[in-house]
């Protein structure tokens, strides 16, 4: 079964498959970053060198970044802090509000901005309210995830095809 309106323009197993040659293909210049499952797994409070490493790459490509979280301001101004990124949180996705913050104070052009997640019925919806460009990445370490995550995952892969794949 497959909705349309659940479907991202593009999947990838991890963040680290979005090299500059991928996000140029799309013509992609910003990247809106979800953060528990997306950079680091759910119970981790560190994110890992290889994330830190592409970070660095996709900063040294002049590619914007902004995390976009919908987890609680504290935690996630700590992340931010420590991988010296501008953040949104609580972004309430999937209301599109948080991604539109996040496009209007770091003055990126919707037009070549992807919102990146794990949630299809977060941050795939968020983006595609807020009228971007949508990436789905498997979640990290999907095990560790809160019951009512994980509640959520059967349904993902009902609606969403490219989630049957894992
Ligand atoms: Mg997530």
């Amino acid at each position: 079964m497959m909705f349309s309106c659940f479907q991202p323009n593009l999947s990838v197993d991890c963040v680290l498959d979005l090299t500059w040659e991928c996000l140029q293909k799309y013509h992609l210049q910003s990247l809106l970053l979800d953060v528990d499952c997306t950079l680091k797994s759910y119970r981790s409070s560190d994110i890992s060198p290889e994330i830190l490493c592409w970070i660095n790459t996709m900063q040294e490509h002049g590619v914007g970044l902004c995390l976009v979280s919908n987890g609680h301001r504290k935690r996630i101004r700590g992340i931010a802090e420590r991988v010296r990124l501008p953040f949104v949180a609580p972004a309430l996705k999937p209301l599109p509000f948080g991604c539109w913050e996040a496009i209007r104070t770091m003055n990126f052009d919707k037009k070549s901005t992807a919102m990146v997640g794990d949630q299809v019925f977060a941050d795939l919806l968020a983006g595609k309210f807020a009228g971007l460009f949508t990436i789905l990445v498997a979640p990290l370490r999907p095990e560790e995830e809160p019951w009512f995550a994980r509640m959520k995952r059967p349904l993902e892969r009902i609606v969403c095809c490219s989630r049957s794949l894992f």
